[in-house]
């Protein structure tokens, strides 16, 4: 197949007012209203019954007539006869006259010939004989009949997007279905690697994220979606499954296979079907994306990157559906933030996902683009064709996801239980970016997170404070924090009784740039040392050294899999997994923090915890404080 090039990219301007002009008329539909929650009204409703029904006490006390309470005080009560009782959702009518009254209920409807309700507080009782304390005026404590809502009134405005408070509405006036636009929107999601979650992950694929994140999307906006499911890489097949989705649907989304590769072939499908509205958008993430119209029907191929289709949706699918359904975008929160550190753009308008601590901006992708920054990112910002550069410190508007819970402090580093500990002791909201104890100690010098975890030993077997010298990391603090055992991790089928075994079985690494996997090396060091060898040497004779996986489960997974004979990490780790462990050595794991946080509250509400006694006694296995613990190191 060969290959097209972009050649002509529409601006996102352009793209924007190509958008605004589709508009699909939707269906109406009637739904029960307990149903209903987010879909948009498709007419003017209104009460067909005054709420409430009837006059209605508002509060526990006696029916009266105002006037005989009038010459009522404190020291000369006034007193009446009580001749009944009126419980909520009486239906038996009675009759006050003068010098009478009826106890009554909250809710209660009023008798005839009453027009007060004097509260049960400023009343006694002494038999049949009621004795009043205050003076009532007429009508107090009296809910009139149709002063909530009057027969006839609108309740709801066409094209009202309905809540709890709709809802609410509707119940009590009795309405129990309600008529509703309905949207379709089809999704379709392509890709051979792609397989549904709650399945099996075999080599080589990946979870179907687009279809569910798109459909959420959806009703986020008010329309409905409906999934068709994951489609192979097959021209037959997808365009199968575009024509049925055209057929069912007012809007068609399908994700990935937009790009100009071998094999991404959706963009062809629907030049040859309709009409090719654009294709290819000046805009980073997702430049790929097709807006076409098949029958009369919008046909959107958003990227296959989870951020990426978002990120577009967002821009060029949701206004779609908002002015289809004729409503206001719901309410998207925008907040300013300084950016956390400088980055660089330029060429071309961005859609940037940013994390937002504390007001402050960060890049939310892990590395270059590869891994999906979706659980890391809170919102999106914008940035111009020409902006090139972004300095740190600059004030940014970042549009935030939904209704996004920002977190209260940024980790970058390694990976360990403990810190869900202490997450869970502060009650903060943490956000952690498990990337080895390297990306640790990057990040925090670039000053993109608020701590690094950090577990990495130097040649000499000192922790942490020889690197952040040598980096010369002048704004940091270390924090000590808490000892693991480290050691072997196996099956109990494996034969392991110490280090030397490590030659005559397969194992599964960590991660380069993990502390850990610099801890094994210095315990490799000292093996090659005892056999006489070097340890470059030592290292080729172990298969699977050179693996990497990224956590201390993903290590005893591959293990208990049988991938792989023996790994190396966490006594906790092990445990979890029922797995055998032999302890080789115990680590030091480490916070850095940037000094300028030190006084936040935040970071004290962290240093408190993390010297705690909960925290000391509610570690895992394998886990310990000591008496460093919380100590706090300044290196310059
Ligand atoms: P594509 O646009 O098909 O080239 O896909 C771009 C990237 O997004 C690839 O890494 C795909 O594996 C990934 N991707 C495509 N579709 C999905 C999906 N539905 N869920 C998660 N990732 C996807
Ligand atoms: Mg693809």
């Amino acid at each position: 197949m060969e290959r097209k090039e972009f050649r002509e990219l529409t601006s996102v301007e352009d793209a924007r007012k190509l958008v605004r002009n589709i508009i699909i008329q939707p269906s109406t539909i009637v739904l029960p209203i307990e149903r209903s929650t987010g879909h948009i009204t498709a007419d003017d409703l209104f009460s067909g019954v005054d709420v409430p029904a009837f006059n209605r006490s508002i509060k526990d006390g006696y029916a009266i007539r105002a006037k005989d309470s009038y010459q009522a005080s404190e020291p000369e009560p006034v007193r009446t006869t009580k001749i009944g009782s009126i419980p909520a959702g009486c239906a038996d009518r009675f009759f006050v006259n003068d010098e009478e009254a009826i106890e009554i209920s909250t809710g209660a409807p009023i008798p005839d010939g009453s027009d007060a309700v004097i509260m049960v507080e400023q009343t006694s009782q002494e038999g049949d004989t009621v004795l009043m304390y205050q003076p009532v005026y007429i009508g107090e404590n009296i809910m009139k009949a149709g002063s909530d809502i009057m027969k006839g009134e609108r309740v709801l405005r066409k094209n009202t997007r309905i809540g709890s408070r709709e809802i609410g509405v509707l119940a009590s006036i009795g309405m129990q279905e309600v008529p509703v636009k309905e949207l379709l929107v089809g999704i379709l999601s392509t890709g051979d690697e792609l397989i549904e979650p709650g399945k099996e992950l075999n080599i080589g694929k990946i979870f179907d994220a687009n279809s569910y994140a798109i459909a959420a999307a959806i009703e986020e906006c008010g329309g409905v979606p409906k999934i068709y499911g994951i489609i192979p890489d097959n021209e037959k097949l997808m365009e199968d499954a575009l024509n049925r989705a055209i057929e069912e649907c007012h809007i068609v989304l399908t994700s990935g296979s937009t790009s100009a590769g071998v094999g991404d072939i959706m963009y062809k499908i629907i030049e040859a079907k309709g009409e090719t509205l654009t294709h290819g958008i000046a805009i980073k993430p997702g430049k790929p994306v097709v807006i076409g119209m098949i029958d009369g029907v919008p046909t959107i191929g958003l990227p296959g990157n989870p951020t990426s289709a978002l990120s577009i949706f967002n821009e060029f699918v949701a206004p779609i559906i908002y002015n289809s359904l004729g409503i206001a975008p719901s309410f998207k929160t925008k907040v300013t933030a300084l950016m956390g550190t400088g980055i660089r753009s330029g060429g071309r308008e961005e859609l940037f996902p940013v994390g937002v601590v504390r007001g402050k901006a960060y890049p939310a992708d892990k590395t270059s683009g590869a891994i999906t920054t979706l659980s890391d990112a809170d919102g999106i910002m914008e940035i111009g064709a020409e902006t090139e550069y972004i300095e740190a410190g600059a004030p940014v508007e970042v549009t935030m996801f939904g209704n996004v819970r920002s977190p209260d402090l940024m980790f970058v580093g390694g990976q360990c239980p403990g810190m869900d500990l202490l997450e869970d002791i502060t009650g903060l909201v943490f956000r952690t970016l498990n990337m080895g104890s390297s990306s640790g100690f990057t990040a925090i010098s670039a000053g993109t997170t608020d701590i690094a975890a950090v577990n990495m030993p130097d040649a000499e077997g000192e922790y942490n404070l020889p690197i952040i010298k040598k980096m010369n990391l002048q704004d940091i603090v270390l924090i000590k924090g808490y000892k693991r055992d480290v050691g072997l991790i196996f099956r109990s089928d494996t034969n392991v009784s110490s280090m030397d075994d490590i030659t005559d079985l397969r194992m599964i690494n960590r991660n380069r740039g993990s502390g850990t996997r610099a801890l094994l090396d210095r315990e490799l060091e000292s093996l090659a040392q005892k056999q006489g060898i070097s340890r470059k040497e030592l290292v080729k004779s172990i298969e699977g050294y050179k693996s990497g996986s990224k956590t201390h489960r993903s290590v005893c997974d591959s293990v208990k899999s049988k991938k792989a004979d023996l790994g190396f990490g966490l006594r906790v780790a092990a445990e979890e997994a029922g797995l055998g462990f032999l302890p080789v050595t115990e680590d030091e794991f480490d916070f850095m923090i940037r000094k300028e946080l030190m006084e936040i509250d935040e970071i004290q509400v962290f240093l408190k915890a993390l010297r705690s006694d909960e925290f000391a006694d509610r570690l895992p296995s394998g886990i310990r404080t000591y008496e460093r613990t919380g100590e706090i190191i300044s290196p310059f």
